[in-house]
């Protein structure tokens, strides 16, 4: 491909090349033609990216929830950059800026957006997402306004771990933890994690975790989980695991997180949970669950569900830079930007193991 849309990112001589998802476990890296840069715009040089559960099911489907690539789409949206150019009307960056990017742009007119609820907009055009060209790429262009200036003490790898952290901060703002909120996090992967890092952050009194694999644990356990307990995938085990969950906290459970979404986690949340408290379902593994959720109402525990994150950047820089939240050690593979590597790096991702956050340095 040599014509360029925008006559912009080729006048370096560079073609701007991006990871592609062609079909079924099938990724190559092939040109990508940037879109016209807007008054509004920046053109960001990405140069950390995660591989994130989504882009998993895209690279294992081609398909995420109800969300369907029916045509070749670029991958990824967790990512962070430098500032290459901006739009006439940019005030706000320069280039040379290191950035985080916010990948999902809303409309700005319908009464989600302008109620403050931007998420939930339904013409939301997410990175990577329902047709919509993602960022793993060499460069995006992208509204200043999501893009988010790193201070010189977060690094871009960390800049791109604000999108995970985004769910963390998210699902604690909604089920409004606080300093006098005790906590059990279902699950230990990505999600559950960055919901204990946000959680500790927001100050939660004592935080309790449970999952089936004892090294998802015991790095929990060094995140700065109070209590971990190993529980069962089996349903048989719910009176039993929701007993140990509840020993390990030793007080009401406030707030339950199901960072996993199957029957069996969402109904440990549910019944582990006291009176009056609240349960968030985080993960998303089954789109329909059997759950004891009578039992649970006539409790008054309020089901709280979050839908990825809204205005949550500027906290996450801001925790990142004061040190309020370590978030390197979710990092444990990384890999450049080549054909070989890209698929190494999917592979790894896709068989699970140890990988927490895969990191592609481009
Ligand atoms: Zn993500
Ligand atoms: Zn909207």
């Amino acid at each position: 491909m040599s014509e360029s849309k925008d006559g912009g990112d080729h006048e370096d001589g560079e073609v701007n090349m991006a990871a592609w998802i062609l079909g079924v476990k099938n990724l190559s890296i092939q040109p990508y033609p940037l879109p016209l840069l807007g008054p509004n715009d920046v053109k960001v040089r990405i140069k950390a990216v995660g591989i994130c559960g989504s882009d998993v099911h895209y690279y294992k489907t081609m398909r995420c929830a109800n969300f369907i690539a029916d045509k070749p789409m670029v991958l990824g949206h967790e990512c962070a950059g430098i500032i290459e150019q901006v739009g006439s009307e940019v005030k706000s960056l320069a280039v040379g800026d290191r950035v985080a990017l916010e990948p999902g742009i809303s409309c700005q007119r319908c009464n989600f957006c302008k109620n403050g609820r931007y998420n939930l907009c339904r013409s939301m055009k997410f990175f990577g997402s329902a047709s919509n060209n993602g960022s793993l790429a060499n460069k995006v262009v992208h509204p200043a306004k999501l893009c988010f200036k790193l201070p010189e003490n977060v690094s871009l790898e960390e800049g791109a771990m604000c999108e995970p952290l985004s769910v963390g901060i998210h699902a604690c703002r909604r089920a409004n933890i606080g300093a006098d909120t005790s906590v059990s996090i279902i699950g230990a992967g990505t999600i559950g994690l960055v919901v204990l890092l946000a959680a500790r952050a927001f100050g939660a009194s004592k935080i309790v975790i449970a999952d089936v694999d004892d090294g998802r644990l015991s790095i929990a356990k060094d995140l700065g989980a109070n209590e971990i307990v190993q529980v069962s995938t089996s349903i048989q085990d719910l009176e039993q695991d929701v007993m140990k969950i509840q020993n390990a906290m030793g007080c009401g459970i406030d707030v339950s997180f199901d960072c996993v979404g199957y029957n069996k986690t969402m109904s440990t949340a549910l019944d582990a949970t006291c009176p009056g408290g609240k349960v968030c379902l985080v993960g998303l593994a089954q789109t329909e669950m059997t759950v004891p959720l009578t039992l649970a109402a006539v409790r008054e525990v309020d089901v709280i569900g979050i839908f990825r994150y809204r205005d949550t950047w500027p906290l996450c820089i801001e925790l990142l830079r004061t040190g309020k939240i370590d978030i390197k050690p979710l990092i444990t593979h990384r890999f450049g930007f080549s054909q070989k590597e890209l698929e190494q790096a999917f592979e790894t991702s896709a068989q699970g193991g140890n990988a927490i956050k895969i990191m592609f340095n481009l």
